[in-house]
């Protein structure tokens, strides 16, 4: 097959929901479909319980479920589905962030009697960043949920995206009877329990009495008032507008009962795009260009301090990735060769000698790579799009045993690549303060410094509403800023200028103050 060919067949992808709207149930149901799994039951929810905090083994395994299914690769109908998985837990939600940047398309799974929920704000807005083409699935039909047009202004409204339904329930709950597809006027009639998937009856015209004789009088009814509103109040599909992320198509079902899940799965197979062009900073990089290049948005370490291995999963953006070959590690600017890659596909990982645009690699790693990183076979460019975004919560770093200074700077330093959180050093003092989205990654930082690198760190609290990033078309303005808020400056990561700001209204006052200076609340911007 050639290139061309490899990528329109690709559709790599990630789910996002608010923890328990039925992203793993929907994600089990699409490995059945792809016949990746044999039975019910072989998923395991990424997610860590509430009460599972401070639990080390239950995080411990946590880390091992969440490399088996970081990436389910299937077949399905002759298209290559990779499934990005997204932790569950907020206090991941970097990790989440992190994962959206590696694919080309979500769907987003919401709970019909929950409606919009935090968590799922919060992932649109980075899908936003990117105007990554949503689908919309809303879930549990078989429980009695809000009304289906007051759940699509709430998308509207909250999300800041708008809908298309493309298919439509008809009752909900314990009168649920199925859904209309409106895209190919189809009936599907809901049962229970089923495993099989029995293909929609056919009815091209809603009028048809053939309807009352499936659904009963009053369901013909108000399926036929509804759909009559829907045709008036929502333009046609278009899938351009898809494809751009200014509308999200919907489809009702239930997760569980595996009912609507198919109809989902062939309509994103048919919509969602292949790998498209990416930016980077020098220039769009489109997939089907001959020379391969790639980036790393994620990282996983080994827990075993004996074993300090990690894998880095590289998202492959165009030509053919071959295991075994040199690539240009531009970040440090030299050619590495990397001979043990693995592919993902659900649940196993195996040795992979060639890969894609669009398929993710994992690679074994003792250090030299981390998040943001480009591989090219020469070319120096860097992929840009995988920004770090202000934490939530901002404690300082105290070490607790000067012996182990080192040990806890390498330490830092390592967790900091992987993404585990984010660390920022004042100018003044050195100080050194970590910021996070989940107050949990402090127990996971906290364990894993003394477990893998001996190093005993306590935290205290900072006064710390966001860190902005800060930047200005006046020089001299900017060493002005600097000057007089020294006590406030940090460098990050990359030693990019941080302003540390203490609430919501004197970081206001400050922007009032100074008008030539930008904020920014990503550590990517353009001025
Ligand atoms: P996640 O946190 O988003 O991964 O959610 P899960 O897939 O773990 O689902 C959360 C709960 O909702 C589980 O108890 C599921 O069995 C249940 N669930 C999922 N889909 C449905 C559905 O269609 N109907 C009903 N009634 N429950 C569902």
């Amino acid at each position: 097959m050639s290139l061309e060919e490899e990528i329109a067949k690709r559709r790599t992808f990630g789910i996002i929901s608010h923890p328990d709207a039925g992203k793993t149930t929907l994600t089990e149901k699409l490995l059945l479909l792809g016949g990746a799994i044999q039975k019910a039951g072989a998923v395991k929810s990424s997610k860590i319980k509430d009460h599972a905090r401070s639990d080390w083994m239950e995080i411990e395994k946590q880390r091992g479920i969440s490399v088996a299914t970081s990436v389910m690769g299937f077949n399905y109908k002759n298209v290559k589905i990779n499934l990005l998985d997204t932790p569950g837990h907020q206090d991941f939600a970097e990790d989440t962030y992190r994962t959206l940047t590696a694919v080309d398309s979500v769907i987003m799974v919401i709970d019909c009697v929950k409606g919009v929920e935090i968590q799922t704000e919060k992932l649109m807005e980075v899908c936003r960043m990117r105007n990554t083409p949503v689908i919309c699935f809303i879930n549990k039909l078989d429980r009695q949920g809000r009304d289906p047009f007051e759940l699509l202004d709430e998308i509207e409204e909250k999300l800041a995206i708008k809908v298309r339904p493309l298919s439509w329930p008809i009752s909900m709950g314990k009168t649920f009877k199925g859904v209309y597809s409106l895209y190919e006027k189809s009936l599907h009639l809901f049962t229970a329990s089923k495993i099989t998937v029995e293909e929609g009856i056919e009815i091209n015209d809603i009028n048809d009495p053939v309807m009352e004789s499936y659904v009963g009088e009053n369901n013909a009814r108000q399926l036929r008032a509804d759909v009559e509103l829907i045709e008036g109040v929502y333009p046609d599909f278009d899938a351009n507008e898809y494809l751009d992320g200014k509308v999200a198509p919907v489809f009702f079902g239930s997760a569980v009962n595996n009912f609507g899940v198919k109809e989902l799965l062939d309509t994103f197979i048919r919509i969602a795009p292949p790998p498209i062009a990416r930016e980077t900073t020098v220039r769009l990089i489109h997939p089907a260009e001959s020379r391969f290049s790639g980036f790393v948005f994620k990282i996983h370490a080994n827990m075993d301090p004996k074993h300090r291995n990690r894998i880095a999963f590289l998202r492959i953006c165009s030509g053919k990735f071959e295991r075994g070959s040199n690539y240009f590690h531009v970040r440090h600017n030299k050619s590495v060769r990397f001979s043990n890659a693995t592919a993902f596909m659900a649940q196993d990982r195996e040795t992979v000698d060639e890969a894609w645009p669009g398929d993710i690699v994992g690679i074994y790693d003792t250090g030299n790579l981390k998040i943001g990183d480009t591989l090219t076979e020469g070319e120096k460019v860097m992929y840009t799009g995988i920004p770090s975004f202000s934490p939530e919560i901002f404690k300082e770093v105290i070490n607790q045993d000067a012996m182990k200074t080192k040990q806890l700077e390498k330490g830092l330093l390592q967790l900091m690549e992987e993404g585990v959180a984010q660390l920022f050093t004042y100018q003044l003092g050195k100080k050194k303060v970590v910021g996070v989205v989940g107050a949990l990654q402090f127990e996971v930082i906290q364990f894993r410094l003394k477990n893998e690198y001996g190093a005993t760190v306590e935290f205290a609290s900072q006064p710390i509403y966001k860190a902005c990033w800060i930047s200005s078309k006046d020089p001299k303005k900017l060493a002005e800023f600097i000057d007089s808020k020294q006590r406030h400056i940090a460098r990050d990561k990359d030693d990019k200028l941080v302003f540390m700001a203490e609430s919501r209204a004197w970081l206001q006052m400050v922007q009032d103050n100074f008008p030539d200076i930008s904020f920014h609340f990503t550590s990517e911007f353009k001025d």
